[in-house]
């Protein structure tokens, strides 16, 4: 057999991609500008090196969740402005001002944050967020004044710097559905009360990655993109070719056994699949251990250009597919040891094709693969460097 070595496990990034995603964004958004939103680890194609490849692509913020994910990147030297808005009482305030982070405020958070400004003798910088409908955090619009004025006492104290006003839309990936015209007006409304407050609106903005592509009526100042940087579309009747995105994770592993089984033989816990005839059967080395989703039996994997179901349960460690075809597993053909993708790259199958598997968005089937899953970062200069 060939020797041929791939990886164990790998989520290959495409940061050439990620930056050609990013500056398609910055089109579709222009004249606003562009925050990279990089929680939850870039949506699982790790935090630090994708929020650089994005803000060399020209995006202007990164936006994060929770402060901690906004000190990890400062850690790491990046000094853009990096905007954090879900906290908790838990959360580290202290830091996020003495980092210069931007922080999310709906209501409670404010006398906290007031207090860490207080202590550090650093006037904290806030974008106040109002709920225009979706119903999470976000200042419900009755106690928007009261915020509004508290802030602005704050503000003339010097303790805070209001820069932005934000709210998240709802239904931005339907773009037929009227309630995003009610979040606009709402947002418009929220607006308005904040200037007429006295408060220098620098940043307004409300849209995501589908209201970015489909509604430039709330484009307003930025818009904070998560999915489309990483290439994947958030619309049900568009891929990411149609918007001009590119799928910046390819995730792969290499087929563990391949062997020849009768009619009848039993597959994985529960044996709820048992094979029609003699086939061959391949054991590929990723479950759910590694962020593959539990319930996704039937998506396809990628071996030597063909495509095959995954069969059975799909266990921690590993998962089978059906290679169909007998006579394979001892021959110069056999398919122990080649390549198996199981998204991402030319040919291979979507993300879309696990989420539809797994019933699912493509948001969640990139975001769960596991640290066990190692991440290798892909760039043409990068390769030219390591030739020169
Ligand atoms: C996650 C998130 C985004 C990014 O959403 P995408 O649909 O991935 O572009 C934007 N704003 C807020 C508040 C978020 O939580």
């Amino acid at each position: 057999m060939d020797r041929v070595t791939f990886p164990e496990r790998v989520a290959e990034i495409d940061l050439d991609a990620l930056r050609h995603n990013v500056r398609q964004l910055r089109d579709v958004a222009h004249p606003a500008r562009v925050m990279a939103v990089v929680k939850a680890d870039a949506y699982g194609h790790g935090a630090v090196p994708v929020a650089r490849a994005a803000l060399e692509a020209g995006a202007a913020w990164l936006g994060v969740a929770h402060v901690s994910e906004g000190v990890a990147l400062r850690r790491a030297g990046i000094e853009a402005p990096i905007l954090a808005w879900l906290h908790t009482s838990g959360t580290d305030f202290t830091a996020g001002v003495e980092q210069g982070l931007d922080l999310g405020i709906s209501g409670w958070e404010l006398e906290h944050i007031v207090a860490s400004a207080r202590e550090l003798e650093r006037p904290a910088i806030v974008h106040l967020k109002i709920d225009t409908g979706l119903g999470r955090n976000g200042c419900p619009p009755d106690k928007w004044d009261a915020l509004l004025s508290r802030a602005v006492e704050y503000q003339e104290e010097g303790l805070i710097r209001v820069v932005g006003i934000f709210s998240h839309l709802a239904v931005a990936d339907e773009p037929a559905r009227p309630e995003t015209d009610l979040q606009v007006t709402a947002f418009r409304e929220a607006v308005g009360a904040a200037e007429n407050a006295g408060i220098d609106v620098e940043v307004r903005h409300l849209a995501n990655t589908p209201a970015t592509f489909s509604r430039p009526d709330c484009h307003f100042d930025l818009v904070r993109v998560g999915l489309g940087i990483y290439g994947l579309s958030p619309f049900a009747d568009q891929g990411s070719a149609d918007l001009g995105l590119k799928p910046v994770m390819t995730f792969s592993t290499v087929v563990s056994h391949c062997k020849e089984v009768p009619a009848g033989q039993g597959v994985s816990y529960g044996f709820a699949y048992r094979t029609q005839k003699a086939t061959t059967l391949g054991l590929i080395p990723v479950g759910y251990g590694d962020g593959v989703p539990r319930i996704a039996t039937g998506a396809p994997v990628l071996v030597e250009g063909r495509m095959y179901p995954v069969v059975g349960r799909i266990a921690m460690d590993q998962l089978v597919v059906d290679f169909g075809a007998t006579g394979l597993a001892d021959t110069p053909n056999s398919l122990l040891g080649r390549r198996a993708v199981l998204f991402g790259g030319s040919g291979a199958p979507a993300v879309e094709d696990w989420a539809a598997a797994a019933q699912t968005i493509n948001y969640e089937i990139v975001t769960r693969i596991s640290d066990r899953v190692e991440r290798v970062y892909r760039e043409a200069s990068q390769e030219s460097d390591d030739d020169a």
